[in-house]
């Protein structure tokens, strides 16, 4: 691709829209239904619309498609402002609702019923659906459906005036009951719904439907690029419909792309709700959750989050993109962004039986071995050390390379250990081990050109802090939950590990995410850290350990 040509088929409308003259300006808009918290899916499409407009100079509203009232809710709106924010957009003083232009809505909708384009039916909710007809059938006219303007006004208008019960009547568009397009056959335009509504309270009881509702919001506010998923591609000409009836000003073009879906990740708001009622996560921002506020707290950085959506790209065919490939582009952003810093998760004792009782020193440590713009810091050794109880083995195979008895491995910023004697406990368990230094090999001084082949990382038992450190896995077994009859039956049971780890001290002030050398990258959860009490989250491991099980699982799914 060259680097004038645009990136997808999406962006080479507009290119030729703006160069033919169609449009002076791109105006697009972003409409989540404030009916649960934004997921990894939304990214793309918010980036998309807010990324489209940017790039050429145009305008991009935030609209909260609140048309279900009952579903949705002030906390949902609150949460989707602060997610478009914190990734990186901002809709300036374009924050509408669909709620906004209720009264308009209103007002089209008895233009309609004046040009003999809809009717208020009054067919039960289940005749209806008879009357339908199914894709290999057409559907029938409802007895209702050649009343009089006059009678359809006065009904419409007692529709609204409360006169009515839910379901009673509902108003149509007039459209085509044999269509092989079911959303043709007589669509449902408003219904008569007696319940509050988190934006407009009680002023109204009977509510607009989305494709009503959606097209017109986008010709009210003069969108140019009405951008969404393929799924309402059969709508499109419902959408058209209305537009023709009704010919606003401004006529916005629907243009459908495929649903980003990533791997071992639930992509549904009702799915995701679902795992936060019943308790198996610990709220829509828990780390695990592929919502914009689980990645956030996770410690996924906003940049890495749009990486990966560039790198998805925009087509029209439906695809599952490995979780591995968002896992990457977090380790690529962190990988430059992150200070090097040195914690123990699983700890094991090491005595330094040659290295006097009360002794420090300052290790000089590079704060990012390949920035030395991060510059350096000093880390406290003594007597008493914590390792990793991975880094040692009793019975390591010859290519084992860390501790094992009578073994030596450098300290990292230190000197070099062996390992004299293994003290166990009455369950056989090694709980200590017992080490002599090599004073002539501190890291740095140079008075001795001794090597060895492992080095570890470590942390001074008199020095180092206390955390519990969440180490996170897929929240599900298989590749694709959404796929699963029952997502229950495929949800990862060790989802989450708690362990109690050793911190260097430096980390008690850390407000910035960290790579833990040899580890992954980790940051503060802000929610949960108490004073003296930290937690941290781990954002990434250093590789990707699921990369061979992930596309092996991908094949199959
Ligand atoms: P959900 O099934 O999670 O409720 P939705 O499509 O109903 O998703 P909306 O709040 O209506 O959610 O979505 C707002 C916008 O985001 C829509 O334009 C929709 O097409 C887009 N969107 C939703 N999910 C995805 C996805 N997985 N990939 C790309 N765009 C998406
Ligand atoms: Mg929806």
């Amino acid at each position: 691709m060259n680097d004038n040509e645009p990136r997808d088929f999406i962006r080479k409308i507009i290119d030729d829209d703006l160069e033919s003259g169609k449009h002076a300006e791109i105006v697009t808009r972003f409409p989540p239904e404030p009916n649960g918290y934004l997921h990894i899916g939304h990214v793309m499409s918010i980036c998309l619309n807010f990324g489209v407009a940017a790039e050429t100079g145009g305008r991009t509203y935030l609209r909260l498609d609140d048309t279900n009232p009952g579903k949705e809710s002030p906390e949902y709106v609150e949460a989707i402002k602060e997610n478009v924010h914190w990734l990186g957009f901002d809709w300036e003083d374009r924050l509408t609702h669909a709620s906004d232009y209720f009264d308009r809505l209103y007002q089209s909708a008895i233009e309609l019923i004046e040009k003999g384009a809809a009717y208020v039916d009054s067919l039960s909710a289940d005749e209806i659906r008879e009357y339908r007809g199914t894709l290999t059938e057409p559907g029938k006219n409802s007895p209702y459906r050649d009343r009089g303007i006059e009678e359809n006004l006065d009904l419409f208008r007692r529709m609204y005036a409360g006169e009515f019960g839910d379901g009673e009547h509902l108003l149509r568009a007039k459209i085509d009951m044999a269509s092989p397009n079911m959303n043709m056959r007589d669509p449902a335009i408003y219904r008569i719904r007696h319940i509050a509504h988190q934006n407009a309270g009680d002023k109204w009881c009977i509510y607009p439907m989305y494709d009503f509702a959606h097209g017109l919001s986008d010709a009210y506010e003069g969108i140019t690029h009405s951008l969404c998923t393929l799924e309402f591609e059969d709508h499109r000409p419902l959408y058209d419909w209305f537009l023709d009836q009704l010919q606003p000003e401004h006529r916005p073009r629907q243009i459908e792309f495929s649903r980003l879906n990533v791997a071992y990740a639930i992509t549904s708001k009702r799915k995701l709700n679902a795992l936060v009622e019943e308790g198996v996560v610990a709220g829509w921002d828990d780390p695990r959750m592929p919502t914009i506020a689980g990645m956030r707290r996770r410690g996924y950085p906003p940049e890495a989050l749009r990486e990966f959506v560039i790198r998805a790209g925009v087509t029209k065919k439906d695809k599952l993109i490995e979780m591995g490939a968002l896992e990457n582009c977090v380790r690529e952003t962190l990988g430059d962004a992150a200070p090097r810093r040195m914690a123990v998760l699983r700890p094991l004792k090491v005595v330094l039986t040659n290295y006097p009782e009360d002794q420090v020193e300052f290790m000089e440590a590079m704060n990012h071995p390949g920035n030395p713009d991060f510059g350096t810091r000093e880390l406290p050794f003594s007597r008493e050390l914590w390792i990793e109880q991975d880094d040692f083995m009793e019975e390591a195979p010859r290519k084992f390379f860390r501790l094992k008895p009578d073994g030596e491995v450098r300290l990292r910023f230190g000197y070099i250990i062996r390992c004299n004697e293994v003290i166990k406990n009455d369950a056989g368990e090694v709980v200590e081990l017992r080490c002599s230094y090599d004073p002539d090999t501190r890291s740095g001084t140079g008075t001795s050109d001794r090597k060895v082949k492992g080095t570890i990382h470590w942390v001074s038992c008199k020095h180092g802090m206390d955390a519990s450190v969440r180490l996170y896995d897929r929240l599900f077994n298989d590749a694709n939950p959404n796929k699963a009859d029952d997502f229950h039956s495929v949800l990862n049971e060790n989802s989450l590990e708690v362990v109690r780890a050793k911190l260097e001290p430096s980390l008690a002030e850390v407000d910035e995410s960290v790579q833990f050398e040899r580890l992954g990258y980790f940051c503060v959860d802000a929610q949960d850290t108490a004073v003296g009490e930290p937690v941290f989250n781990r954002i990434v491991t250093l590789r990707d350990s699921w990369a061979k099980i992930e596309k092996q699982a991908m094949q199959q799914a």
